[in-house]
């Protein structure tokens, strides 16, 4: 069999979605394949216990870890990817992630442009995803041309006044950017968003927002369950041509004269390594490596006098050690509100302790996220071996995030929280994954261009985290969605030839 169309997207998740609905005013034939399905609607959707205890959400796959050892990684497989079950949060890089940065663990190389160049896709992206924030509390933030779309999710209660605890200590709480409807949300169950899967309950997902966008327009087709294992290229190797995917077990081959490759930062890597001797796009040696996925930490902070009875409680951040450590010295990253930790989401890592007293703890904690930046180790990388994938993430810059949990945990002392408990992120879950084909003004050492078109492939894009270079200290979305856009409407000017795309 053999199917064709104009421009052929490997993925529905963020960068694929964002991609395809600011292409799809162009009229091109646009066609998605994924390989998962629409989430289905079920009981589990907010059942911690399932989500968290029994990861029913997990694919059933193994990777192999930097030492041989298969794990179950924490990676979604559906329509919208991994942005079905994230937190929403949907943040700028700052305007300084964009050069080089000197940091405990090293330096980082920044982008190939400036902040500015970017500035006007994260306001569409802003747009797309109708993001809920408000300017002017965060002195890390970078120049925006306008509000954002909505207000900010309300802080409820207990999470005021965390903030105003937060604040005596002279830090600078911030309302955390956010894609959620919060009453539509709640109208389902009164549980928090993050890491829980939405299905059209007013999480602002790639599904919610981009798909619906680009499946608005009729030239625009969705095909899942349709898993691509290799990319295809012309006689003379420098066009590729197609695909082939495994659909319902048939092998069917696609013809485009486009590819964008959004399977996100392991699978894209792992697609154009298996997609010819030595990896597609690869002159540069550099497909699969420089894999980061962000050093972070849980960091409960534990008043026994006081409730905490929030549901969703994932309202605030604090950028006061985002450029800097507060004494001089080197950034050491972003904090932010988790997702409400309830005692089944605890049991999950504390498997011997039982829910009564976990609840009793989670009652009296807030639950903080610390995110420090990892840097890009060439070392650092995803290999395959057949149809295995093998991630071996060497962690980068970990003094940093040291450095980053005992500020915190110093101000949070000092903010009247007794207890502070601290555990770093499971490495079994690369939510942050990216980097592994990455742009770059020079094909020697980079795969993709500054429009993420391939250096050795001139219809070969990769729209996905793994174009990131730097993966910054904060949530990585919205930088994809905004990229995304871009490259969108280059595509639409350069390759398509659309008149006026850029309106
Ligand atoms: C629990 C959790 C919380 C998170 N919270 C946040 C947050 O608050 N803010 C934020 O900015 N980010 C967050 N993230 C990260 C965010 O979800 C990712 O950065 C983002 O989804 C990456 O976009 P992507 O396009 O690279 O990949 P994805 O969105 O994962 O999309 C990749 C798509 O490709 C499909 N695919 C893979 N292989 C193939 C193949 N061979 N053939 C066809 N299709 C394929 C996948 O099924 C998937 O649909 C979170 C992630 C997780 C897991």
């Amino acid at each position: 069999m053999l199917e064709r169309a104009d421009v052929l997207v490997i993925g529905s998740g963020v960068g694929g979605a964002t991609l395809a609905a600011g292409l799809a005013a162009s009229g091109a034939d646009i066609l998605i394949l994924e390989r998962g399905e629409r989430l289905a609607d079920s009981p589990q959707l907010r059942d911690a216990r399932a989500i968290f205890q029994r990861g029913v959400f997990r694919p059933d796959e193994e990777w192999l870890d930097g030492s041989g050892t298969p794990f179950n990684p924490g990676a979604y497989y559906y329509v919208g990817g991994a942005s079905k079950l994230y937190g929403a949060v949907l943040i700028r890089y700052r305007a300084q992630d964009f050069g080089p940065v000197a940091h405990r663990g090293g330096e980082t190389p920044g982008w190939p442009f400036p902040y500015e160049e970017l500035a006007r896709w994260y306001t569409r992206a802003e747009r797309l995803y109708q993001v809920r924030g408000a300017l002017g509390f965060d002195a890390t933030e970078p120049a925006h041309s306008e509000p954002y779309p909505f207000p900010p999710v309300p802080d409820e209660p207990a999470i005021a006044a965390a903030r105003e605890r937060m604040a005596r200590v002279g830090l600078h709480p911030f309302p955390l950017p956010l894609g959620v409807d919060i009453e539509r949300w709640l109208g389902r169950a009164r549980t928090g968003w993050d890491a829980f899967p939405n299905v059209d309950d007013g999480k602002m997902d790639a599904e919610s927002c981009a798909l619906a966008a680009a499946l608005a327009h009729p030239n625009v087709k969705l095909r899942t369950g349709a898993r691509v294992e290799r990319l295809l290229v012309d006689a003379d190797g420098r066009r590729v041509a197609g695909a082939e995917a495994l659909i319902n077990g048939e092998r069917v081959a696609f013809q485009a004269k486009l590819m964008v490759l959004a399977a996100g930062a392991v699978n894209s890597a792992a697609l154009l390594l298996r997609s010819g001797a030595g990896g597609l796009a690869n002159r540069s040696g550099a497909v699969g490596r420089h894999f980061m996925n962000h050093n972070a930490s849980a960091v409960l902070a534990v008043d026994p006098r006081t409730i905490n009875d929030s549901v969703y409680q994932k309202t605030l951040g604090i950028n006061d050690f985002y450029l800097g450590d507060g004494n001089g010295g080197p950034p050491l990253g972003n904090i932010q509100l988790l997702g409400r930790v309830t005692a089944p989401i605890l049991k999950s890592n504390l498997a011997a302790a039982p829910e009564w007293a976990l609840h009793l703890l989670s009652r009296r904690a807030v639950d903080w996220y610390a995110m420090s930046e990892d840097l890009p180790n060439p070392e650092s990388r995803v290999t395959v071996d057949g149809a295995r994938i093998r991630l071996d993430w060497k962690r980068s810059n970990w003094a940093t995030h040291r450095a980053l949990v005992a500020a915190l945990k110093e101000r949070l002392k000092a903010a009247g929280y007794p207890i502070v408990l601290t555990k770093p992120f499971d490495r079994r879950t690369p939510s942050h994954q990216c980097g592994t084909v990455r742009i770059g003004g020079d094909g020697a050492t980079s795969p993709l261009d500054p429009f993420c078109r391939a250096f050795d492939h001139p219809n070969l894009f990769v729209v996905d985290a793994s174009l990131l270079p730097t993966s910054a200290a904060v949530n990585p979305s919205l930088t994809i969605a905004a990229q995304a856009l871009r490259v969108a409407d280059h595509i639409a000017r350069h390759d398509l030839r659309t008149p006026g795309h850029d309106s």
